[in-house]
């Protein structure tokens, strides 16, 4: 699953809340697919686990603000905290922030930067054959 459905699904499983790996986008995504983390470092993990791009080196800034960052996970924060939730980066409330965006924004910009979905590798047909036996053989 791509991480934009991920957390457009998780969305509903906890209040969402910036500053706080649990209740944001990360904890969203983790939630959706079942994941369970007690710890920040945890989920960051397993967010990790399923998108390795998530943390890869890879400057780019945010195309509202113009924040720079070198890792696509700062800007899903950065994304989620500062324009969805309305706070400063660091997680203080910012009540004059005016690049607030819709939650559906936000996830057609986690779709824009997530990399395309590589189609599944089909599983291999295991044959299994068989032996009839036939009782009194
Ligand atoms: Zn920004």
């Amino acid at each position: 699953m791509k991480l934009s459905e991920e957390i457009a699904l998780g969305r509903h499983l906890v209040t969402p809340r910036g500053g706080n790996v649990f209740n944001c986008a990360i904890g969203m995504a983790n939630l959706a697919v079942g994941e369970r983390a007690f710890t920040a470092s945890e989920h960051y993990t397993k967010l990790k686990q399923r998108h390795p791009w998530i943390m890869k080196i890879q400057q780019g800034s945010c195309i509202l603000c113009r924040k720079e960052f070198a890792a696509p996970v700062e800007l899903l924060y950065h994304l989620f905290d500062v324009h969805v939730m309305g706070m400063y980066d660091g997680g203080v409330m910012n009540p004059g922030c005016p690049q607030i965006i819709s939650f559906e924004d936000f996830l057609d910009r986690v779709a824009a930067f997530e990399p395309i979905e590589q189609p599944e590798p089909e599983l291999p047909v295991i044959e299994v054959l068989f032996e009839e036996k036939v009782a009194g053989h």
